[in-house]
């Protein structure tokens, strides 16, 4: 099994929710084709997106934010197994109590779902000129889109909030967002 695979296999054990196989391989694209070279990332779990995107290029470079003491410990480990500690750097943080002065090319949103709109209004300031903000979890796996209620009210009230969220972003006067129905739903805002 490859390193990729074993974080892969990890992260299902344990109910980690690493970005689906589709929606990373849309990314890593997306990067790519848009010459993206610096990378803020809130939410790195165990560090499998984070890896993923820096592996797509050699230029590439990533500081990514984790709250959770156990899952940053993982994503230490995971990153130097792959040498990549040079080009990720792992802030061990709450992503809504830190400021962080760098600016880059995207920022990739995929922490608690309830706080979606705060983190972006927060971290909108650390764009570079035309930069881009991608958002994961759009769909929260089918729920978005579904009619018929659904009977947890703290699934519910989470639900609603990625409501909001997307119209946030479609209100939103300084990005134009399109919503991409790729892994569990991706929104791409670029910087008007
Ligand atoms: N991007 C990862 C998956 C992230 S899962 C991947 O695809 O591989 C979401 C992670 O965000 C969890 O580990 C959670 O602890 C973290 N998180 C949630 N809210 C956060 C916050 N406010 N600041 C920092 N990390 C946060
Ligand atoms: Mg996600």
């Amino acid at each position: 099994m490859s390193i990729i695979e074993e974080i892969e296999k990890y992260a299902k054990e344990n109910d980690i929710p690493i970005m689906q196989k589709e929606g990373i391989e849309f990314l890593t694209n997306y990067i790519k084709e848009n010459n993206i070279k610096t990378i803020l990332e809130i939410g790195t779990a165990i560090g499998y997106s984070a890896i993923k995107m820096a592996l797509g290029d050699p230029k590439i470079k990533v500081v990514t934010i984790e709250k959770d003491e156990k899952m940053y410990q993982e994503a230490i480990k995971n990153i130097s197994d792959f040498g990549l500690d040079k080009r990720i750097t792992v802030i061990y943080a709450d992503a809504l109590n830190i400021n962080i002065e760098e600016k880059f090319n995207m920022i990739f949103i995929d922490g608690a779902k309830g706080q979606y709109i705060k983190f972006f209004e927060k971290y909108q300031n650390n764009l570079k000129r035309k930069g881009v903000i991608v958002t994961d979890n759009m769909n929260f796996y089918g729920l978005v889109k579904r009619k018929d209620p659904i009977l947890s009210k703290s699934l519910n009230s989470l639900v609603n909030k990625i409501r909001d969220y997307r119209n946030f972003l479609e209100k939103n006067p300084n990005f134009t967002t399109k919503f991409y129905d790729v892994g569990d739903g991706i929104a791409i805002s670029i910087k008007k």
